[in-house]
């Protein structure tokens, strides 16, 4: 599925560290499996540091075993959980945390999250000699420097699971849904909802929405026998409760809508066989950049291979959604 570049090992390490952060996704346990299993078969040993950043601080790191990652390749979640830690930020903590890591003899560590938990992961490589490898695992596919993120490909099939069944009422009943799905800054996941579900339109933070525009296309599109049902896809946005106000709106044009939140149901469930392969390659390359030599980078992926780019751009810059994609998820419907 991708290209894996040829890494020579330059250096050893006796013992690693491996911790899931942020807001976990489908697929953070085969990237999990994919770093314990490459270090075992190198003759590293790994610590599964609980919780994220808090269990780090808390110090609740297990040593793990080639079966402590058995049959979970298939599992939704993170075995090592999960945590937002507001401590993390301060660099003093961050030194206690380096220190916990040093006192088991961890020399790398590979972190598995969003932007946020990539920005701690640079914070610790800068502070320390910790080797440090950062995996992208979020549903929004919103980090920089990577294509794809862990977790992406599952959330879209999920939102299509649902929207195809909202499809079919919204037809019963002759009426338009706007479905909410993930993306507070993004519109990554919406549009590629969007196009997959054939929707009659995407709202994404990165583009203004012209709702009285929509309200008419709607009325047209019922009036002229076009279409007397159909979905709108509306990323969550910054601002809590914009879908249900672009309902209010819609309803003061005539129209009325429902309105669908998919809400947490799009982190969860079976990582799809996509996000298997994609989080196993992440993982077990986490441990072949690491014995290579590099730190203070994410491995990503680029036009089919992996490659790994340096954390201070991961976080510095915006990936910015594709104008064409979204021009594509307007146009289909017409
Ligand atoms: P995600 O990783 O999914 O983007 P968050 O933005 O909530 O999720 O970040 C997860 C965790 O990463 C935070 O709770 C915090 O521990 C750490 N983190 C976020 N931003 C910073 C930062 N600027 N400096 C150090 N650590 C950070």
């Amino acid at each position: 599925m991708y290209t894996l570049p040829e890494l020579e090992p330059l250096r050893d390490f006796d013992a690693i560290a491996v911790l899931t952060s942020g807001g976990d996704s489908p697929g953070m346990n085969p990237a999990v499996r994919g770093v314990v299993r490459a270090a075992l078969n190198q003759g590293i040993s790994v610590y599964g540091i609980q919780k994220g950043y808090s269990g780090l601080l808390a110090g609740d790191l297990r040593l793990m075993t080639s079966s402590s990652v058995r049959n979970i390749v298939q599992r939704g979640g993170t075995i090592l959980k999960s945590d937002r830690c507001e401590a993390f930020k301060q660099p003093e903590n961050r030194r206690t945390a380096v220190q916990i890591l040093k006192d088991k003899g961890i020399q790398g560590l590979v972190v598995i999250g969003g932007d946020g938990s990539l920005t701690g992961a640079h914070c610790l490589a800068e502070e320390s000699d910790l080797a440090v490898v950062g995996l992208p695992g979020t549903i929004d596919n919103d980090i920089f420097g990577t294509d794809d993120t862990i977790g992406f490909d599952t959330a879209v099939n999920t939102a299509l699971d649902a929207i195809d069944k909202i499809r079919d009422t919204a037809s019963s009943h002759e009426r338009h849904f706007l479905v909410e799905v993930m993306g507070r800054n993004s519109g990554f996941l919406a549009t590629h909802v969007g196009i997959a579900a054939g929707a009659e339109m995407v709202v994404v933070p990165e583009y203004e929405v012209h709702i009285e525009q929509l309200g008419q296309q709607l009325s047209e599109s019922r009036r002229s026998g076009k279409g007397s049902s159909g979905i709108i896809v509306v990323a969550e946005g910054r601002d809590p409760g914009l879908t249900y106000r672009l309902a209010e709106q819609l309803r003061q044009q005539g129209e009325d809508p429902r309105v669908c939140i998919l809400g947490h149901i799009q982190r969860g469930g079976q990582p799809s066989g996509h996000d298997r392969v994609l989080a196993s390659s992440l993982g077990a390359m986490a441990v072949s950049y690491l014995l290579a030599g590099y730190s203070d980078i994410m491995v990503g992926v680029d036009a089919g291979g992996i490659v790994e780019v340096p954390l201070d751009s991961v976080i510095r810059y915006r990936k910015g959604l594709d104008p064409h994609l979204f021009e594509l998820a307007l146009l289909l419907h017409k």
